[in-house]
């Protein structure tokens, strides 16, 4: 079974590939752990790709196409895959489709203001890089680990919450519509509960005979 995993930052898409991996137990590949990978191996597409994230973006499509065929030739990946953060253009949506038959893409839709208001709560320690959120814990200043200040990153405004959720949308919507098209797309409001929204994918699942 090949599985595609969609959503905005902060939808909880990962939280769900790793509840999906290990139900069904399969591996899973991100495009941004894929470049990480490739970058410390030096590879030759490493090398190439190192270029464009030292900007903070993911390189051209022919690159994370070539890096996900090399991945996906694995034997580990013979019995199906969950593909987190791939494809992002319809380029590779079809690169894809040489490779690989999709069953399913999975789209965890969150909304603009639940972006914010969860990207917003985010706080980085400013001494040793540990992340929290302050949805889950409350009005934290210091970070619990080294005793560093927590601060806000510019990333985590919301104007540029705004900014990255338009760009983002704007970008895979061609994606999704692909797969609505072929009738492969569910779509899954990812403002519940984790657990709830699990059970929805499931459910889904269930009704195309998936178990
Ligand atoms: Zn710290």
């Amino acid at each position: 079974m090949n599985l595609i995993l969609m959503g905005p930052q902060g939808s909880g898409k990962g939280t769900q590939g790793e509840l999906l991996a290990e139900k069904f137990k399969l591996p899973t590949v991100s495009a941004g752990a894929l470049y990480r990978d490739n970058i410390r191996r030096k590879t030759k597409l490493g090398k190439l790709a190192e270029k464009f994230t030292t900007k903070g973006v993911l390189g051209p499509n022919y690159l994370t196409n070539n890096m996900m065929k090399a991945e996906l030739s694995k034997s580990k990946y013979n019995h199906g895959v969950i593909l987190d953060g791939f494809p992002r253009s319809l380029n590779q949506a079809r690169f894809l489709s040489g490779l690989r038959k999709i069953d399913l893409a999975i789209l965890i839709d969150i909304n603009q203001k639940e972006t914010v208001k969860r990207l917003g709560g985010r706080r980085i320690c400013s001494t040793c890089g540990q992340t929290l959120n302050l949805s889950f814990v409350k009005a934290a200043s210091i970070c619990k680990k080294c005793g560093g200040k927590l601060i806000r990153r510019v990333d985590d405004y919301p104007k540029a919450i705004k900014q990255r959720l338009a760009v983002y949308r704007k970008e895979t919507k061609p994606v999704v519509d692909y797969y609505r098209k072929q009738g492969k797309l569910i779509k899954i409001n990812g403002q519940k509960p984790v657990k709830i929204v699990f059970a929805r994918i499931l459910n889904e699942f269930k009704k195309r005979g998936i178990k």
